[in-house]
């Protein structure tokens, strides 16, 4: 069968940018081909057994030969391969994919093209410029700064560049921008035009600057601008003061630490970078499920025995239901006991596997628990405690005080995840370091060597701070609500008392 080869734009950057398409198809292939430029983890959707090629630029400044990538596209796709090439942007805007398309035509290999976001477009759009507009621009030229000084002839028609009615927006080449903006201006481009040059457009990290053609070089310089970037020139240049969205957001600027478990992570990360946060993800804890065997084997097989069935965190309810489905039972089997959850977000993980907690409630904590289950029977009655290995026994011994026989089922251990260098030096910059729970606190303290004096920490909820407390920590936040839309909102209350 023969192969295909898919020519894929990763568009600019920011991950959340990237088309399904895209996704699609990196899930598939059995071999990726992949530049420098591509958004962060764009490969992590990849088969693990994909063949993952990088042909970018190699830190000495040598890349690939544009004919040996050919070759290898035709290569891979004529032995029957299913190939992605992905780039960073649009394959067809200055990516060199019209190229690989006409190698892969001529050697008779079928390929599709797949496009994605140009940073052209993107870079600006994310710094508040609009390439066109119906005041200040009805056109937009691409046009590449790359141009070899050593050459005396140019490569641009900088007569055609200067008269040209609308936006330019140049690629590459923020290194001759000087020249490039010199020689438009001899050519009759107004020096005072509004221009702005975008770094690291739809990245953490973006910096935009803005200035007259004239000046903009200058500023460029001053700034310390470095390639990936972009330069506009154009009167909608200037509508960057009004539409600045990206620096308004209400956490921009503020670096916070998520040191929850990776697998829990990606929620509460995800809502503090749609703020505008810059996310540092340093997990303290990874969460290690036991088999479904011994201790919780067995109080599956004996689920319909209990009357009361407590869980106590997410991943708790998450591995109660698998341990269910692992006997051959499901939610049915919880039809005749008082489910009680801890958190909303203990709740919710049960709402997913069909379960409605009968009982949650309002403080997060095993003391409100026990109050809250003051009018459910228990004497002598068997209750299921299901949770942590290592975990406190107020939950269990109130129940016992009451009568109740209890069984307590560890279903997971919490185990320590070390911290890497790049981890730790990123630690550094923090504002804010998020707790979501004693064990997160606990592992992060055993595995960091203590926290930068300027970041400020925030807790979910009253345990955790004590935890945090008796750990030498001052708790500069505790969220109302204990789940993460709680710890969120108050982190956000917080900041914007202090901006
Ligand atoms: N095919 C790509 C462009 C490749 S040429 C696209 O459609 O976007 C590489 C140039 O693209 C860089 O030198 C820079 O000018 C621009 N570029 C790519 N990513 C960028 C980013 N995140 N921010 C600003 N410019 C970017």
């Amino acid at each position: 069968m023969p192969g295909i080869v898919y020519l894929v734009g990763a568009g600019p950057g920011d991950p959340g940018l990237m088309t399904r398409r895209s996704l699609e198809l990196i899930a598939r292939a059995d071999a990726i081909l992949y530049d420098r430029l591509i958004p962060p983890a764009a490969l992590a959707g990849a088969r693990p057994d994909a063949d993952l090629r990088y042909v970018g630029k190699r830190p000495g400044g040598h890349s690939m030969d544009q004919s040996e990538i050919n070759a290898l596209l035709v290569e891979l796709g004529s032995a029957g391969k299913r190939v992605v090439r992905l780039k960073g942007g649009d394959p067809f805007v200055f990516g060199r994919g019209g190229e690989e398309a006409q190698a892969l035509a001529e050697a008779g290999v079928p390929f599709e093209v797949v496009p994605g976001v140009t940073a052209g477009v993107a870079a600006p759009a994310y710094a508040g410029i609009p390439v066109t507009h119906r005041d200040d621009a009805s056109a937009v030229a691409f046009v590449t700064g790359h141009e070899n000084p050593q050459k005396p002839e140019s490569a641009l028609d900088y007569a055609a560049l200067a008269s040209f009615p609308g936006t330019l927006v140049l690629y590459m080449g923020v290194r001759n921008l000087a020249r490039v903006a010199e020689r438009l201006i001899e050519h009759g481009r107004p020096a005072d035009e509004p221009a702005a040059v975008v770094e690291r457009g739809t990245l953490g990290g973006q910096r935009a600057v803005a200035g007259t053609l004239a000046e903009i070089a200058r500023r460029v310089e001053d700034e310390g601008i470095r390639p990936p970037a972009i330069t506009l020139i154009g009167r909608v240049a200037r509508l960057r003061e009004e539409l600045a969205w990206l620096e308004r957001r209400p956490l921009h600027g503020r670096t916070v630490v998520v040191t929850r478990a990776r697998a829990q992570a990606s929620g509460l990360a995800k809502r503090l970078a749609d703020l505008g946060a810059h996310v540092i993800e340093t997990p303290a804890i990874r969460i290690e499920p036991r088999p479904v065997a011994g201790e919780v084997r067995a109080a599956a097989e004996a689920i319909e025995e209990y009357r009361v069935v407590c869980l106590t965190s997410p991943n708790g309810a998450a591995l109660l239901m698998e341990a269910l489905y692992a006997v051959g039972k499901d939610a049915r089997s919880l039809a005749n006991a008082t489910v009680a959850a801890i958190g909303p977000g203990t709740a919710a993980a049960l709402r997913g596997h069909g379960v409605r907690a009968d009982v949650v409630p309002e403080r997060s904590v095993a003391e409100s628990l026990v109050d809250a289950l003051r009018d459910v029977p228990v004497e002598r009655r068997r209750v299921l405690v299901a949770r942590a290995s290592q975990a406190r026994d107020v939950l269990p011994r109130a129940l016992r005080e009451r009568g109740a026989e209890v069984d307590v089922v560890a279903l997971y251990d919490t185990v320590a995840e070390p911290l890497s260098d790049a981890q730790r030096s990123a630690l550094e910059s923090a504002d804010y370091i998020t707790f979501t729970s004693s064990s997160t606190v606990r592992f992060f303290m055993g595995a960091a060597d203590g926290l930068p004096d300027a970041a400020r920490v925030v807790s979910i909820g009253p345990v955790t701070s004590a935890t945090a407390r008796e750990l030498g920590l001052t708790v500069h936040v505790e969220a109302e609500r204990h789940d993460v839309d709680g710890l969120v909102s108050a982190l956000l209350a917080d900041a914007e008392a202090r901006s």
